[in-house]
């Protein structure tokens, strides 16, 4: 048995079991798929909010304290399991009008320094990394800390006695532990008691190729970006659909998004969609959701966090440990 049993392997999952190995926990972690083949794996690696100023302030604060930490994380998933994360500190790029009221009490609170830039202003501070790569950084790193990673394994329901939460069933077996962390994703309200309280907005992206270093900064522009890698790939994202668990792709999404950096950057006329995916957020109809559950003992959610789940992991796990531990 278990002193941690988290249901789910994306970023939040792992980074939850990463902490709370490092804590001293013995930790199990189930997922129903392969880990980090979903939300985690489709998303853009931007570590910071878009447009920070429209969240509340328990995500500002989760991602800016997650911020300090990430290059530090990144090294050292790097030194330990040989897989680059490719931590960036390449800037954001703003085309979009920065300086309004509401953005200059958000810079002012977090001490933000912008620097005026041709098309904008460039938030300096502003990095990302390749998800897939600290995905698979984070899987090796946990199972060389004694993590029990269980793939291919739906959780089915919890098991629970008088309102305390022993454990989960699945097709196979019946797991036990002393707590139970929900980090689904998307999923988690199937796990939970209301149905709604977690749901999924799916997002398309592309990714082309382009010469190395064609661009300098992510770039941000009436809600798209355009972040680009280390190897000349670059991502546009994404689009904000509520339709459920339809992971179907759009073409001509695909060539909105094209024409989206093209019209920004003519050197990428020309360029070829490499692939179009799609992904589903975790949203909420109230915030992201870390806490002990409100009615079940022993149970805890590590949930909910929308378009900033990269952003904000690191913090997201130390929460969770505090609360756990
Ligand atoms: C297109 C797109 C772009 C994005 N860009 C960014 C960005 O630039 N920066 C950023 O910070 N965030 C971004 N996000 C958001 C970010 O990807 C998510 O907030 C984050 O991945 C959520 O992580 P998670 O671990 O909660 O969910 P997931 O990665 O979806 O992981 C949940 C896991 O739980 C498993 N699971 C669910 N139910 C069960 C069950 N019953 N039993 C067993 N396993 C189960 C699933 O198989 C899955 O592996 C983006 C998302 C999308 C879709």
């Amino acid at each position: 048995m278990s002193d941690c049993l988290i249901i789910g392997g994306g970023i939040i999952g792992m980074m939850s079991a990463r902490t709370l190995s490092m804590a001293g926990s013995r930790v199990t972690l189930l997922d129903q798929r392969e880990c980090a083949k979903e939300s985690s794996w489709a998303g853009g690696g931007i570590i910071s909010p878009l447009y920070p100023w429209d969240y509340s302030d328990l995500v500002n604060d989760f991602s800016i304290a997650s911020q300090m930490v990430y290059g530090d994380l990144c090294a050292a998933l790097f030194e330990d399991t040989g897989i680059d994360p490719e931590y960036i500190q390449s800037g954001l790029l703003m085309m979009d009008k920065y300086d309004t009221p509401k953005a200059r009490v958000w810079m002012d609170k977090y001490n933000i320094n912008i620097q005026k830039h041709l098309r904008g202003g460039v938030f300096k501070d502003v990095a990302q990394v390749r998800n897939p790569r600290i995905l698979r950084a984070l899987k090796s790193d946990i199972l060389k800390r004694g993590v029990e990673v269980v793939e291919h394994t739906k959780v089915d329901e919890l098991i629970t006695e008088n309102n305390v939460v022993l454990g989960a069933k699945t097709e196979y077996k019946n797991y036990y532990a002393d707590k139970v962390i929900i980090c689904g994703g998307a999923w988690s309200s199937s796990l939970l008691s209301d149905d709604n309280k977690i749901f999924p907005i799916k997002g398309q992206m592309i990714v082309i190729k382009a010469e190395i270093d064609m661009l300098e900064h992510i770039v941000l522009d009436q809600g798209c970006y355009i972040i680009p890698r280390k190897d000349g790939h670059i991502l546009v994202g994404s689009t904000m659909e509520d339709v459920g668990f339809d992971k179907g792709i759009d073409k001509k999404v695909g060539d909105e998004l094209l024409a989206f950096v093209t019209e920004r950057f003519p050197q990428l006329e020309g360029a070829k969609i490499k692939h179009h995916w799609a992904g589903f957020r975790p949203a909420s109809k109230t915030d992201v959701i870390i806490e002990k559950h409100t009615q079940l003992e022993h149970l805890y959610v590590n949930t909910g966090h929308f378009r900033n789940g990269l952003s904000m992991a690191p913090e997201s796990a130390n929460r969770i440990k505090d609360l756990v531990c």
